[in-house]
């Protein structure tokens, strides 16, 4: 059977963001984190009628640029333990501010065959054309629809829906601020039906125990005229490195070096700060390509963008992962959409 199910029961997960923030009643100060995962249901027009049972928790009041690993080590751990117990499906409100690195660590860190999805609000519930309520419910029949299931973690914005591993938050204000550059979104929601016009590849999993140490990876963005001052101040405080380089992966050949001492005690990965496309692998060859790193012994991050590149290379290095299988799960982590 696919489609919405009768017994679907769709558990609800909020962790703050804009769809659960509201003004300070004291201040003109701005909005900040308020409702929990039961007024934020409360608030949806048409939900009750759906005939999806629903359960809602509040696990966080955040916003989004103040959750951390810890954070969605326990949402994991909730996710995979609450699955077990007759769950359809999940959808997790948020911050939209982090969705795109929040959504991937869960396509990564859990394994299962049920829909996880995320969504939040670009607009307050107190502004005019709050996009909140829409979210939330297009959220809820994605992830009460069976033909969701085996897809990973999904984002759903603006009635529309991305695979986790390749959505970006792409405009600071718009509702339409979630895309995905390198494939387009998986489907839509349309009258309150998911319809997927594609489905994205098979993908890496690590799901892991709660972790005793977090480890410390950076993310350092190259810059016209670099002169290698952050790179140099990193020292030997950090587990891993992330750089976010020109185009097809390129650095100026003053940073070669630089790059080359931190590629000897940690793994650094190669990405593009460009925003779509893969890193190359045998095209250019001065010094400072793509090319002349690989051999100085950086990782290729391919297709993976910077963010979704630390958020990899985190849940690894947690698992300590050997460096065989650090290059080989950016091999593979990216699988573009086949339909
Ligand atoms: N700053 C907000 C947050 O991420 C933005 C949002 O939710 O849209 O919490």
């Amino acid at each position: 059977m696919t489609g919405t199910e009768s017994t679907s029961h769709v558990s609800v997960i909020s962790l703050g963001g804009t769809i659960a923030m509201t003004p300070r009643s004291t201040s003109n100060h701005g909005v900040v984190p308020a409702l929990d995962a039961d007024a934020l249901l409360a608030a949806v027009p048409g939900l009750q009628d759906s005939g999806i049972a629903l359960a809602a928790r509040s696990l966080r009041s955040l916003p989004g640029a103040s959750l951390g690993f810890d954070d969605l080590n326990e949402l994991a751990c909730v996710i995979t333990e609450d699955a077990a117990t007759g769950h359809s499906g999940f959808v997790i409100t948020q911050g939209t501010d982090t969705i795109e690195e929040t959504a991937y660590y869960l396509d990564l860190a859990t394994d299962l065959t049920l829909p996880i999805v995320v969504t939040g609000a670009m607009r307050n519930p107190a502004m005019a054309g709050a996009d909140g309520p829409a979210n939330l419910l297009a959220a809820v029949h994605v992830a009460a629809n069976s033909d969701a299931r085996g897809m990973g973690c999904l984002v759903v914005m603006n009635d529309e829906i991305h695979a986790a591993r390749h959505v970006r938050k792409t405009h600071s204000t718009s509702t339409a601020a979630f895309t995905s550059p390198n494939t387009g979104p998986l489907g839509c929601v349309v009258e309150g039906q998911p319809r997927f016009h594609t489905r994205p590849g098979v993908r890496p999993t690590l799901p892991s125990d709660r972790p005793r140490r977090q480890p410390r990876v950076a993310l350092v963005p190259i810059c016209l005229g670099d002169g290698g001052e952050l790179l140099r101040c990193l020292g030997e405080h950090l587990d891993g490195l992330v750089v976010a380089a020109f185009g097809a992966g390129h650095v100026p050949s003053t940073l070669v070096p630089l790059l080359e001492d931190h590629a000897r005690r940690i793994p650094v990965i190669l990405t593009s700060r460009a925003g779509a496309g893969p890193v190359l692998r045998h095209t250019y060859g001065f010094s400072g390509s793509e090319q002349d790193l690989q051999d100085r012994g950086l990782i290729n991050g391919s297709w993976l963008d910077p963010y979704k590149a630390r958020v990899l290379l985190h849940l690894l290095l947690a698992r300590q992962a050997t460096p065989d299988e650090i290059t080989a799960a950016y091999q593979t982590a990216t699988s573009l959409p086949v339909l």
